[in-house]
């Protein structure tokens, strides 16, 4: 299964894609985590991405898409991925879509967590307070600026596949266990639609 998760920051991505990479089985693809592995690594992308990450901007595109199709080739990757944290811009979700098609894959559909932008800052600055290991952008600041980069260049993404038929809106505000039932039952429609595609 291939699958995209999409919310703003503190929505619970991570979290339920957790839960779906034991269910599924298949390996959790976050650009975040790898951005921060390649930066403790001191790689070229690692030298590239930490300034920006520490500003709460977006890593240019190429470089993302670049780190992504690299990962997907990889052959953990042979029965399907949990996407989270990409695609942010609609040149992401273009060039995935190229991506894919250049490599004989389909994506099953996306699910959007819906959320309150407010609920989220204070979320954030409650897991900020919690880690001891706390994320370099978790600070306020940096918080309220990746909330409006989603608003401004991420939100575009959920219309880009809603136009496609391939969004499942969820409400990422409801108990944890509930978000997942609702992403499970999302999941089952897209299996369906699925078999339906592949009866031609
Ligand atoms: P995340 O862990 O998904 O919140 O990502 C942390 C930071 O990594 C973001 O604020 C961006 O600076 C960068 N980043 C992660 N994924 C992407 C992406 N798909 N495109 C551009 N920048 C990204």
């Amino acid at each position: 299964m291939r699958l995209i998760l999409l919310g703003p920051p503190g929505a619970g991505k991570g979290t339920q894609a957790q839960r779906l990479t034991a269910t599924l089985k298949v390996p959790h693809l976050s650009t975040g985590d790898m951005l921060r592995a390649a930066l403790a690594a001191g790689t070229e992308v690692g030298r590239r991405a930490g300034s920006i990450m520490a500003r709460g901007e977006l890593v240019p595109d190429e470089v993302v898409i670049g780190v992504i199709s690299e990962r997907i080739d990889q052959p953990d990757c042979a029965g399907g991925f949990v996407l989270d944290g990409f695609p942010r811009t609609l040149a992401q979700a273009e060039g995935l879509t190229r991506l894919l098609e250049q490599k004989g894959l389909e994506l099953d559909g996306v699910v959007e967590l819906a959320v309150d932008e407010a609920a989220m800052l204070s979320r954030i600055a409650g897991r900020a307070a919690e880690t001891t290991a706390a994320r370099a952008d978790d600070n306020p600041e940096t918080v309220r600026r990746r909330l409006a980069v989603y608003r401004e260049q991420t939100s575009p993404v959920a219309a880009y596949y809603r136009d496609r038929e391939l969004l499942w809106r969820v409400d990422g505000m409801s108990p944890i266990a509930e978000v997942a039932g609702a992403i499970e039952a999302a999941l089952t429609e897209m299996g369906v639609k699925r078999l339906y595609r592949s009866d031609g």
